[in-house]
């Protein structure tokens, strides 16, 4: 009994402190798949893009927004997302470590429920999928846009390599060789390489591979019936699409998103 008057909870709670994210900033946190080269082999994906695994982590993220209104908008591709808070959000008073850790837990569970849904015959294998994550502040909706459009960018050029690589693997080449084979080649090559070779045009690919998923709160069609809310105003739902968000017109079309 003794004992128990010796501990001091404020002065304990003390070393508990941590600074708050930069106020009226997007927050983006970005989370990635631990390990996934490895993941993807383990459970066999298709190579390059697997679209199970692609629309698996779809699903995640439209719960994740589902879940966490302050999530405005989100962007993934390969093993990531990217998720952007309002500006003004103060969800878990704006502290890295709780928005991280919670959307991370978050999304990862969603993942391991959802796994059997998209992957009806595979059962997951130890060790089990797991994320990392982390925050960035950005401070204005310039740079915000730059930052989403350097991850499409990203996408692009990684499915372009990746598309070719894999190509040459499945023709017969061996990883090594098709890899010294794409040094140094430019975009332009690549391009070519695909329609001279194996006679595809890379923007006939599907746009979930080239262009990456987008997830957001839209209006229901206002065609549909049934479609208004019991106080007249229109549903909203989310919605994935696979579009050019780096040009200026997807933000145009979609002002409220980042109001
Ligand atoms: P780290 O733990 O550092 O993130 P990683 O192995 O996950 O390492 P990443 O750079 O994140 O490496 O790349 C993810 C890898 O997962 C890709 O290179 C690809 O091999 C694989 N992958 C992820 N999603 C898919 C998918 N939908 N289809 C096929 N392969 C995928
Ligand atoms: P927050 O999201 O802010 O953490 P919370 O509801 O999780 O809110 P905590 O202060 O973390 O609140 O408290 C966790 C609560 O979960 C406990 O008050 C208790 O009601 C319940 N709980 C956790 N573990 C157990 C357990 N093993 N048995 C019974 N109840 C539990
Ligand atoms: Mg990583
Ligand atoms: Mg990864
Ligand atoms: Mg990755």
């Amino acid at each position: 009994e003794e004992d128990i008057n010796k501990v001091k909870p404020e002065y304990v709670k003390s070393f508990e402190f941590e600074r708050k994210l930069l106020p009226s900033t997007w927050i983006v946190v970005r989370i990635d798949g631990r390990h996934f080269h490895r993941f993807s082999e383990e459970h066999e994906f298709e190579k390059p893009n697997d679209g199970r695994a692609l629309n698996l982590m779809n699903s995640c993220a439209v719960a994740v927004m589902e879940e966490f209104k302050d999530v405005v908008f989100s962007y993934g591709v390969s093993d990531e997302f990217s998720f952007v808070l309002k500006r003004d959000s103060q969800f878990h008073d704006r502290h890295a470590s709780g928005i991280v850790s919670v959307i991370v837990s978050f999304f990862s569970s969603m993942y391991v429920m959802k796994w059997k849904g998209f992957f009806p015959q595979k059962g997951l294998k130890n060790p089990p999928p797991s994320f990392d994550g982390r925050a960035v502040c950005y401070p204005s909706k310039e740079i915000l846009r730059d930052y989403l459009a350097w991850r499409q960018v990203d996408c692009h050029i990684n499915n372009q390599y990746n598309t070719c690589f894999w190509m040459l693997v499945k023709s017969g080449k061996s990883k090594s060789e098709a890899q010294d084979y794409l040094k140094g080649t430019r975009a332009q090559e690549k391009s070519e390489l695909l329609v001279q070779q194996f006679g595809i045009d890379y923007q006939t690919l599907p746009a979930m591979f080239r262009q990456g998923s987008s997830v957001f709160w839209d209006k229901e069609d206002p065609t549909e019936r049934y479609s208004d809310g019991p106080d007249g105003k229109s549903r909203k739902k989310v919605v994935v699409e696979h579009c050019n968000i780096i040009e200026q017109s997807f933000w145009e079309a979609h002002p409220n998103i980042l109001d």
